[in-house]
């Protein structure tokens, strides 16, 4: 039996009870409704997923759902926000109701361990496009920005670089011998929110990591007019990237692969004992990777020498030919 579009979003993503208090109305009206507490600020992103450029037709919708909400929250996590509240967008090119199952099961299950609620959206036909907007609360004048690292600030990362882009060459086939977590850290990214949350009071700048350092870190430093250097040797790398380069000799990958979804930031140094104290807080591990420099781009050292880096970061419809 088709499907109608009512039927379709009451089957698989109706009947969700609110639970945050700023949530005043949710799917069935012609708008939602949202209480900004006193104090707070409203964080918005909106991240938009193409079939063919930023997931294959095969991919499996379950970590379709979870991808697509996972990329947003991580957009609020970099800004310090807490999640609260999304919509989603779905244009279809036809109703497959084991397709929207697996996908609405991915986006509702991490919409609810990070008590997001799914406030309304809109179905359309047409080639399959996936789009979430989040929201997430911030107090005021807190929202983590990119444009303010100073010059002396400390530059870190949360987590482990380029297991995300180890997935990518798994699942295109051009790597065979690693293993399945790095499909896991590709297909099913964990936002860093607790991260984001802690990091409120301490960083003085900070970037999500979607389309590879090298080009979120060159956001960050381009908004704050300023420089850095980053010392190749202290990033932090999964055993299974740290094979790969030994094998391959393939050390730019994860500077410039996309995915990662960890969150750069800058930390004035006198704060860096602030930072250790609540390390616990941040639910993942972060290293301190170089500073922040008045000389304007990025540099980077390797075994105490510069090097160049010649491998472009990942952009939107590079791979739309494919
Ligand atoms: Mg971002």
């Amino acid at each position: 039996m088709a499907l109608t579009e009512f039927g379709l979003i009451d089957r698989f993503f109706a009947g969700q009870p609110l639970i945050n208090a700023c949530s005043r109305l949710g799917i069935g009206d012609d708008c939602a409704l949202i209480e900004v507490p006193d104090g707070c600020e409203l964080a918005v992103t909106t991240d938009t997923m193409v079939e063919n450029v930023h997931f294959f037709s095969d991919a499996d919708p379950e970590c379709l759902g979870h991808k697509l909400l996972a990329v947003n929250l991580s957009d609020l996590a970099s800004m310090g926000a807490r999640p609260c509240a999304a919509t989603l967008a779905l244009t279809l090119p036809s109703v497959d109701a084991a397709w929207l199952e697996g996908f609405s099961s991915g986006f509702i299950h991490l919409a609810r361990r990070f008590s997001v609620d799914l406030i309304g959206g809109d179905t359309t036909s047409g080639a399959l496009v996936l789009t979430v907007q989040a929201m997430g609360l911030v107090p005021k004048d807190m929202a983590l920005r990119r444009a303010s690292a100073r010059v002396g600030d400390l530059v870190y990362i949360t987590g482990d670089l380029g297991d995300a882009g180890l997935g990518l060459k798994v699942a295109q086939g051009l790597v065979s011998d690693a293993p399945e977590a790095v499909l896991q850290r590709l297909h099913r990214p964990e936002p860093r929110v607790a991260a984001g949350l802690t990091l409120r009071n301490l960083a003085s700048a900070c970037i999500d990591v979607s389309d590879g350092l090298v080009s979120d870190l060159g956001h960050l430093l381009r908004a704050s007019g300023v420089g850095a250097s980053i010392d190749w040797d202290r990033l932090p790398f999964s055993r299974a990237v740290a094979d790969y380069i030994t094998r391959t000799g393939d050390w730019q990958m994860p500077l410039t692969a996309g995915d990662d979804y960890e969150l750069c930031f800058t930390i004035p140094p006198e704060r860096e004992n602030l930072l250790q104290e609540r390390l616990h807080s941040l639910h993942c591990t972060c290293r301190k990777i170089g500073c922040i420099e008045v000389s304007q781009g990025l540099r980077v050292t390797k075994a105490g020498r510069e090097v160049q880096i010649t491998v472009p970061g990942f952009e939107h419809f590079t791979m739309a030919a494919r």
